[in-house]
């Protein structure tokens, strides 16, 4: 049967905008469905790192995916903004773990060491500075008393995420790419003669393959093309300052400057459900630990305060799952979005548009949850 797309995209957050885009480049017709202003939206409220350093402790196929993917940036970030017009303001100057104790920096220099052994054959990217280097990294910042070290990963950036994402959806438009906002999908279906049939708000549309890509939406959307993946919303609350003199001049982990001298503090980690609140307790915690880092954050006015929910799997590593039940479906779901978004638009994309990607990514698939339960 002829159909009028060949991938229907359903979510165009900071997954589904990033596999749109990369399969437009592929030459394929893409239709990406979008929900409701009201949905979670992790793509419109995150932390903007790009970051590999000490990601997937324990998960090797994990761990290489994230190095690659930010290896990978500076090229994405150059195409990107060639093809959608767009500054996206992505910087690769490294990214810094502070340490606050000799103790903690002893624990962080042998957690790095076990993590790049994990990957003998990926060259080391990640090493411990001591105060000294530090200071000669951060001219313009005052560091507090208990700053020891730290650790310096070398492929880790930052970037604006509202930019990215309005990015690679103008990209996948200029490129002749249809998008559909407001449209939230109530259903899809396998057809009898091949290819599936998706239905949002009042419109059908019909397509050789279909990708779920709604981040927690993907809960209530997968079952329909028999891919019921275990996923979570897990809190994360940050607090902005107001802008200020450059501080920063590359992110740490739950500390960044954006380009317009605002500095980001993050971020917490709260099981709390579907819960959007933003607490005083964690404000209170969020800026306790910078002022420790930054005492002058101390004088800044904090002009900002947001929760957003990342999507949990439950090894923090993401699912990337074709359906056997519906030949043509798939889902992709992760907790990092931002640093991944280079490998979505780009071998995610080429393995999706070819049909190659079922061995490629069998790692990720989310029959790693299912443990056999022994009576
Ligand atoms: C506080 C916080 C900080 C973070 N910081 C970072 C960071 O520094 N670096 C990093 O790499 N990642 C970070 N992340 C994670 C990153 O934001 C997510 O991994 C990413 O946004 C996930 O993309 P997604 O497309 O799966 O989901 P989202 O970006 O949430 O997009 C899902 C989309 O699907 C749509 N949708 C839902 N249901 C339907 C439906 N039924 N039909 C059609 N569309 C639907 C929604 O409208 C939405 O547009 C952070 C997350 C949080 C919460």
């Amino acid at each position: 049967m002829s159909q009028e797309f060949d991938v229907i995209v359903v979510g165009a957050g900071m997954v589904g905008a990033a596999v749109g885009y990369g399969l437009i480049r592929e030459g394929r017709r893409v239709l990406m469905l979008d929900g409701e202003d009201t949905d979670f939206r992790a793509a419109k409220a995150n932390f903007g790192l790009v970051w590999a350093h000490g990601k997937g402790q324990g998960q090797p196929q994990y761990q290489r995916l994230s190095l690659e993917a930010a290896n990978d940036w500076p090229q994405f970030a150059a195409q990107l903004e060639a093809e959608s017009g767009m500054p996206v303001a992505y910087e690769q100057k490294g990214g810094l773990y502070f340490c606050l104790s000799e103790k903690e920096f002893s624990d962080r220099a042998a957690r790095i060491g076990a993590w790049h052994a994990q990957l003998p054959e990926f060259p080391v990217s990640t090493r411990m500075i001591g105060r000294n280097e530090l200071e000669r990294l951060l001219p313009n910042a005052r560091l507090g008393k208990d700053v020891f070290g730290a650790s310096l990963g070398s492929l880790d950036g930052h970037v604006n995420p509202l930019r990215l994402l309005a990015a690679m959806q103008a990209a996948f438009l200029r490129r002749g790419g249809t998008l559909r906002s407001g449209q939230k999908v109530t259903s899809i279906k396998l057809l009898a003669g091949g290819g599936f049939e998706v239905i949002a708000g009042a419109r059908a549309a019909r397509a050789e393959r279909v990708l779920v890509s709604a981040g927690l939406g993907s809960a209530a959307l997968g079952p329909m093309v028999g891919l019921d993946v275990p996923i979570r919303p897990q809190r994360g609350q940050l607090l902005v300052t107001e802008r200020l003199a450059p501080l920063l001049p590359l992110p740490a982990s739950g500390l960044r400057q954006t380009g317009e001298g605002t500095v980001m503090i993050g971020v917490t980690q709260e099981e709390v459900g579907f819960d959007l609140h933003t607490t005083s307790d964690a404000a209170v915690r969020l800026a306790r630990k910078a002022v420790q880092i930054l005492p002058d954050l101390a004088k800044a006015r904090l002009v900002r305060q947001w929760a957003c929910l990342r999507i949990m799997t439950p090894d923090g590593a993401p699912i990337y799952a074709s359906s056997q039940a519906c030949p043509g479906a798939d889902i992709a779901i992760c907790h990092s979005g931002v640093t991944l978004a280079s490998f979505h638009a780009g071998a995610y994309a080429r393995a999706l548009a070819h049909g190659t990607r079922a061995n490629t990514f069998d790692h990720f698939h989310h029959g790693r949850f299912d443990v056999q339960k022994v009576a």
